[in-house]
């Protein structure tokens, strides 16, 4: 009735099934770049240093080599002699089972088990980054429940960790877009636990995040229960009332408002990594994929895109921002005096002036450049009222990205061209991609591993302006497009 917790039971059950998912579930989604480093200590009587390598695990770097510790080593200190110590944590996926001390003697190339009479020094307070001050980007470290040896829950041909690593991934491509977007005002600065299908323990995704200095944690899970009939979304803090409940309650709000699931409200709860991260944490348990109908959601790419957006949604909401859909690309090749025929410069991050208006005709891109979940829009502003305008895609900039001269305005996508659709204009705008029209990724067959392509719009003005051309253009747009 009240579906708690999985079983730990569970949990081991699945991970026999680990090695079919790594092959299967995961073969859709690109490997992410990985082996970001961060410096945890230095050797106190030794040129080493200690470093947490996302998706690669604790490793300590010497002049003589890397001696790796291993995916699940945390809580790793020097000791006066310039020993090291660390722990391997054994989990559940969600709570610490047991804990093993093990040393790393000076120039040992592999660690070995304490013999007795040998006592580890007292592990010390988390090493931590400085905070992000007052008007700085925020430090959000994403945490993608499970992965590689532990798939997660399973139901309904889902594995937990494949679909809250999506999820992420998209958050992270979000946060991302709305740092490059000025329109929204948000800057974000990101840490992902895990980028790929790897195996991190709780202990080491806390330890990743301390490091990071992160200003709030954001773990993203699904819940699976016995009965198929459970269903609906909760998110979790350590406790209420804190600063971490506040960002709860807006994810839960924001997640209802995207899937429209049952409301299983917001809960306290003592998962090892709300209580072992040093900053306000989260977790969210997006739906039941045991629950079919929760598992379409799970399993459809747009639905994912949509819980993605919840989250940064909440995100900017918690940081004072209004909650913003950036702009799915990044505006170049602006129309300037010094580049624009006859010097008619635009305006605002606009194309060159056109005789209807002097601010230029801008173009823009909106919604998910997700080729899984397609839903981009290049929409162009600023036209002469009734013209007809050309939207293509190029796999190049020209002139570096400065545009070159072009009829009266700049040619700013290059390489191979694509016309991608052509659009009258009403009332001096267009756009191309609206819903229930071909994708854009589509039009400009952008290959299934994604890439940066970059977009434009060409239209009809008057020959009696600037030059005797009888066309200009809008400023470039580039995309990346992800799988
Ligand atoms: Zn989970």
């Amino acid at each position: 009735m009240h579906p708690g917790p999985r079983p730990s039971i569970v949990a081991f059950a699945l991970s026999l099934f680990a090695g079919a998912c790594a092959a299967t579930c995961l073969a859709a989604l690109a490997p992410q770049a990985v082996g970001q480093a961060l410096p945890l200590a230095r050797n106190p009587v030794a040129p080493e240093e200690l470093r947490l390598v996302v998706d690669a695990g604790l490793r300590l770097e010497r002049r003589a080599g890397t001696v790796d510790l291993g995916l699940d080593a945390t809580a790793a200190r020097f000791d006066a002699a310039g020993r090291l110590w660390f722990e391997r944590s054994l989990d559940d996926g969600r709570v610490e089972l047991a804990r093993e001390s093990w040393v790393l003697d000076l120039g040992a190339s592999a660690p070995r088990r304490p013999s007795s009479g040998e006592t580890a020094p007292p592990r010390s307070a988390q090493p931590s980054a400085p905070r992000s001050a007052f008007g700085a980007p925020h430090r959000i470290c994403i945490d993608p429940g499970h992965g590689g040896a532990d798939p997660g829950a399973v139901g309904n041909g889902l594995f937990e960790e494949a679909v809250v690593l999506d999820v992420a991934l998209r958050l992270r491509d979000l946060l991302d877009l709305d740092s490059a977007d000025p329109l929204g005002g948000s800057s974000w600065t990101l840490l992902l636990t895990r980028s790929t299908d790897a195996s991190v323990s709780l202990a080491q995704r806390c330890d990743l995040a301390n490091a990071f200095g992160a200003d709030r944690f954001v773990s993203i899970h699904a819940n699976a229960f016995s009965d198929p009939q459970a269903n609906g979304t909760e998110t979790y803090s350590y406790l209420n009332g804190t600063t971490a409940a506040a960002l709860r309650e807006r994810i839960q709000a924001r997640m209802l408002q995207a899937w429209n699931t049952t409301d299983r409200g917001v809960k306290t709860a003592g998962f090892y990594v709300l209580v072992n991260t040093a900053m306000p944490a989260t977790l969210s348990e997006l739906a039941f994929i045991s629950n079919p109908s929760d598992a379409q959601l799970l399993g459809s790419s747009l639905a994912r895109a949509n819980a993605a957006r919840a989250h940064l949604y909440a995100l900017q909401e918690h940081f004072g921002a209004t909650p913003h859909a950036p702009a799915a690309g990044t505006a170049f090749c602006f129309g300037t005096v010094a580049t624009c025929p006859c010097g008619n410069a635009g305006q605002g991050g606009a194309g060159c002036a056109n005789s209807a208006n002097a601010l230029g005709a801008k173009l823009r891109a909106d919604g998910y450049p997700f080729l899984a979940a397609d839903t981009l829009s290049l929409s162009c502003s600023g036209l002469p009222a009734t013209t007809v305008v050309l939207f293509f895609q190029g796999t190049a900039t020209s002139a570096g990205g400065a545009g070159t001269v072009f009829g009266d305005g700049l040619r700013c996508a290059a390489g191979t061209v694509l016309r991608l659709g052509t659009r009258q204009a009403t009332f001096g705008s267009a756009t191309l991609g609206g819903p229930g029209e071909v994708r854009v990724s589509t039009s400009g067959a952008v290959p299934a591993a994604g890439g940066l392509r970059h977009y434009q719009a060409w239209y009809r003005n008057a020959a009696s302006y600037c030059t005797a051309s009888t066309f200009n253009l809008s400023n470039g747009v580039s995309v990346v497009w992800r799988p």
